[in-house]
């Protein structure tokens, strides 16, 4: 900004990190990612701004409020690194004792480069998550997509054959090449942060009260993750009052201005403004348990010219 004479560059998204060098005023640059961090006033909108944008090609950060420009709405978005607050968690498992040879992966999938194996109940120290293709828990007797990276390295193993979880506050990693999953245009609103699909709530389960299920049930357990714009659009509807609200308690819709639509129910609090434009990923609020739910979960509904559709079909959960 030209009212900016110098803008200090930092290390990562957020005044604790380094200061790295500075920019001055008018200072033309491209940017590959943004993040959240320490807030600062913008001066021309005159609103708290707590993004940081990400020098494309490096790891170097300034703050958006003092920049003139926006990312778009499928710009590259990163967990900042000390969201839940502490650095992030490393956690441990070990290789079920019903797996013979656990394959290791150049990446989160079968689809990625097999580099070596593990034998049984061998002890792992892991330093991220991600997720990729599915393999069949033999112990939960459920689907898991997640990926586990082994520690100080980049080889990952599938989270079905290891007993062990990740912290709350562990480092999850967008997989590469899916930060936009489905049709290209949609992300996954709790990307990055721990959820359960319920079993009994999918897309069109019928309903005692409320005929067929609408949307689809994420459930977050004791955590409230922040949830995130699934596309960019305007904030149509944000209820952040109290009280049942037909069933979906405090309650975000976002009109994405091509004949679709987004939900997101039964939320703890709502920290967007009605009438605003806001873009995919921006936080919006967090999970929780308002309205005709009994425990944390998102309830959330895309719907295509008034029509729910089954949110599967859109995003990869
Ligand atoms: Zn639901």
């Amino acid at each position: 900004m030209s009212v900016v004479s110098s803008l200090n560059i930092r290390s990562g998204p957020g005044t604790n990190y380094n200061r790295v060098g500075s920019y001055g005023s008018n200072t033309p640059l491209t940017f590959d990612a943004w993040s959240r961090g320490t807030s600062h006033w913008d001066p021309i909108a005159k609103q708290w701004d707590n993004r940081w944008f990400r020098i494309k090609g490096t790891n170097k950060w300034v703050a958006s409020a003092y920049i003139y420009g926006n990312p778009k709405s499928n710009s590259k978005y990163i967990n900042p690194p000390n969201n839940n607050g502490g650095s992030p968690t490393d956690f441990t498992g070990k290789v079920m004792s019903v797996v013979s040879s656990l394959n290791i992966r150049s990446g989160p999938g079968t689809n990625y480069n097999r580099v070596g194996s593990y034998g049984s109940n061998t002890p792992l120290t892991f330093d991220a998550w991600s997720r990729g293709t599915s393999h069949w828990d033999p112990i939960a007797k459920q689907w898991d997509n997640r990926w586990f990276r082994i520690k100080g390295t980049n080889k990952w193993v599938a989270s079905a054959y290891i007993n062990g979880n990740p912290k709350s506050n562990s480092k999850y990693i967008d997989p590469p090449g899916n930060s936009n999953p489905g049709n290209g245009s949609w992300q996954n609103p709790l990307a990055g942060s721990w959820y359960a699909i319920y079993s009994l709530n999918e897309f069109g389960t019928p309903r005692t009260i409320s005929g067929t299920h609408k949307g689809i049930d994420l459930s977050t357990g004791n955590n409230t993750p922040p949830i995130k714009a699934a596309k960019g659009g305007k904030v149509v509807i944000a209820y952040n009052g109290t009280g049942w609200n037909d069933g979906y308690g405090k309650y975000v819709k976002i009109d994405h201005g091509d004949g679709t639509e987004t939900r997101y129910a039964h939320l703890s609090n709502v920290n967007v403004q009605q009438g605003s434009y806001i873009s995919a990923g921006t936080v919006i609020g967090n999970v929780g348990s308002t309205g005709n739910s009994s425990g944390n979960h998102l309830h959330f509904e895309i719907r295509v010219n008034g029509v729910p559709k089954n949110p599967r079909n859109y995003i990869k959960f």
